[in-house]
């Protein structure tokens, strides 16, 4: 009989030829259970969406509360959904004072997108700032801002007027001028490796927007919600973005992103032309009381109040003559090997003993590290051994 791993070959699209291959039979917690039953601590957190855990019950519970009430009803903006506005108003409940009017999209990309666009309407200006080793998505405006020419060179055309600076280098802050729609940029870069800018530097790119009327599009598709140790990872340098994206972790697992701005700035959206910008999808219902549930979990839980506590213990246990250099900040950490050799090597054994890490798309060498914010400090211990123990065996050998 044909399997489920050579269906999924050979009628899914593929976007490598080495998918991880793990079928998973079902999910709780920090843990992945595969078709053996065979535990794995998912220290990726699906790619920084899991940060309250696999399959909170809250959240489980608020999904089949929608259920019974209904699924898609029409496009967005239209009609009054209950679990759309009350999300909202949580969220704007906590985000700085003009940040108070979200658009929520299917996805991180969709974020994106709607960002770029609603920063050239608002200023009539055409220019975008993005950085170097930066990711915002795949879809073209998206991947036009993408700091990597190799996952852009067979796409293009793309996005005219986008110029790359360097992170964390203030002299390339001069290349944001009275042209500028936007600036936009991961908080922390992601898949960059997991890089971190200086506080100094945040203050001056603020500075540098607001003087020459160019919005700041903050990226925290992978930062926020506890992530860093912050709720949002700009609370650590005092600044507050024009616009803010959000996905990821937004829905508690289900699909969902946000371009979230003032009232004032989203306006432009319904004039000139209306229906700026439209989605079928966006605010889905279920993903909406989904996302409200997760967000209530974290805050009454107080999740985020322990991240700081679990990076140190990661930094104190990960010490290795291979590990070369921790970034990040809370539980969003890159573990610099020297090659990709090691990385994969590390990535397969660490598997063979359930324990799931990943790369990042423009920095291979490096490890990811990103679990769940509810872990353990005794699964903290059991991973740093079991990664410690698979160094070794590449060391010796
Ligand atoms: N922005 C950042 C910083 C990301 O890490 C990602 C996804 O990894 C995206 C945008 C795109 O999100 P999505 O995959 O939901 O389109």
């Amino acid at each position: 009989m044909i399997t489920n791993k050579q269906l999924f070959l050979l009628n899914t699209a593929q976007t490598s030829n080495s998918p991880k291959m793990l079928e998973i039979d079902f999910a709780e917690g920090i843990y992945l259970y595969d078709q053996d039953g065979k535990a794995y601590i998912d220290l990726v957190s699906g790619f920084a969406v899991s940060n309250i855990g696999h399959r909170h019950p809250k959240v489980l519970e608020a999904i089949k509360a929608q259920l019974d009430k209904y699924l898609h009803l029409t496009v967005y903006g239209e009609y009054v959904q209950t679990p759309m506005v009350k999300f909202a108003e949580k969220l704007v409940s906590v985000l700085p004072p003009d940040l108070n009017n979200v658009y929520f999209v299917n996805s991180g990309a969709e974020a994106t997108e709607g960002a770029l666009k609603l920063a050239k309407r608002y200023t009539g200006r055409t220019g975008i700032i993005s950085f170097n080793n930066a990711y915002h998505g795949s879809t073209h405006g998206a991947l036009s801002v993408m700091g990597n020419e190799y996952y852009k060179q067979a796409y293009r055309p793309l996005l005219p007027e986008v110029s790359f600076i360097n992170f964390n280098e203030p002299a390339d802050l001069a290349l944001i001028t009275e042209q500028t729609a936007c600036v936009i940029m991961e908080t922390l870069q992601g898949e960059a490796g997991i890089r971190v800018a200086s506080t100094a530097y945040m203050l001056k790119l603020r500075q540098r927007c607001t003087e020459v009327g160019a919005l700041l599009i903050l990226d925290e598709i992978q930062n926020a919600f506890g992530r860093t140790g912050k709720l949002f990872a700009f609370e650590h340098y005092g600044i507050v973005p024009d616009i803010l994206l959000l996905a990821k972790a937004l829905g508690g697992g289900m699909p969902i992103g946000a371009f979230i701005s003032s009232k004032k700035v989203m306006g432009v959206l319904a004039e000139n032309p209306i229906l700026g910008h439209i989605t079928t999808f966006g605010g889905h219902p279920v993903s909406c009381s989904a996302g409200l549930a997760s967000l209530e979990v974290l805050l009454e839980e107080n999740l985020t109040e322990g991240v700081t506590k679990k990076e140190m213990l990661f930094r104190e246990l990960l010490v290795h003559p291979l590990i070369k250099e921790i970034r990040g900040k809370g539980l969003m950490l890159g573990i610099q090997l020297d090659s990709f050799e090691q990385v994969e090597k590390v990535s397969s054994l660490c598997s063979d003993q359930g324990i799931i890490i990943d790369w990042f798309l423009h920095c291979e060498t490096a490890m990811r590290i990103a679990p769940p914010l509810t872990i353990k400090e005794e699964e903290i211990r059991h991973v740093c051994a079991v990664i410690l123990n698979v160094l070794d065996q590449l060391h010796t050998h």
